[in-house]
């Protein structure tokens, strides 16, 4: 095995016969961020849903650490180690923070659980101090930590996040994709969703671009992306 981590070839997908992908490949290796870029709409959350088994492509296979995954269950690809935090995923707004913690857990065995809650804690200290108040009363950025932090619970290999910007203030931008970069030096693999182009593009190792349904295959992209490149033929002038 290599240090692909996923690996997804000629996928098609989309909702009943609205056929949102026709030809997406993309790898993401372990340890590494791979950010998806594309204009409203271009289905880079069909992509996302796609990849966590939500919904069933019509063509092309999703491989996870070498075995093919196409035709499993959303629980069993996050048995095997996927994870996504939805856009404007909401947090149990009602339950404290050490239950919504505890959701992410569900599937553990109670010490390890337990364990998890603790790092959890450990990475993101605020959370542990507000640990018995309701998420609801977070701050937006702690929500979406909170989010992010239920998530890696079980221990993911590859964490999927779709625009985790969404509605935050710049500073707190910066906290989330700190974080993104922490998890990377651990050895996860990420997938990353994001609007803010020059924001995406200071952490990522790789990009894709999806337009029409496929990815654009743009000279310079991958490691060490050319963002002025893609900002001007995707995004417009900023
Ligand atoms: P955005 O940045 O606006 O979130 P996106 O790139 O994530 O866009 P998707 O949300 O994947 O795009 O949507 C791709 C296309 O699929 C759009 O035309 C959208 O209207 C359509 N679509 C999304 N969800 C559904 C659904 N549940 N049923 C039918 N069509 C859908």
């Amino acid at each position: 095995m290599n240090d692909r981590l996923l690996e997804v070839r000629g996928l098609g997908s989309g909702y009943g016969d609205l056929r949102v992908l026709r030809d997406v490949s993309l790898t993401v290796r372990a340890g590494a961020v791979t950010v998806v870029l594309g204009r409203n709409g271009a289905g880079k959350t069909t992509l996302l849903s796609t990849i966590a088994g939500l919904l069933r492509p019509f063509s092309g296979s999703v491989v996870f650490r070498g075995s093919d995954i196409t035709k499993t269950s959303p629980p069993e690809r996050a048995r095997r180690g996927i994870a996504l935090v939805q856009e404007n995923k909401r947090v149990f707004k009602r339950r404290t923070v050490e239950q919504n913690l505890q959701l992410g857990g569900y599937s553990m065995p109670r010490r390890k659980a337990a364990e998890a809650v603790s790092g959890a804690y450990d990475r993101f200290p605020v959370l542990g101090e507000k640990r018995a108040q309701r998420a609801g009363e977070l701050s937006g950025g702690q929500q979406q930590m909170l989010a992010i932090a239920q998530a890696l619970m079980p221990g993911p290999a590859l964490l999927m996040l779709d625009e985790p910007s969404a509605g935050l203030a710049p500073v707190i931008v910066d906290d989330v994709l700190a974080t993104v970069t922490a998890l990377k030096k651990e050895g996860l693999g990420i997938l990353l969703v994001e609007q803010l182009v020059d924001k995406a593009m200071s952490v990522a190792d790789d990009v894709v671009v999806v337009e029409h349904g496929r990815m654009q295959h743009l000279p310079g992209t991958g490691r060490g992306a050319d963002r002025d490149h893609v900002r001007a033929i995707y995004l417009g002038s900023t």
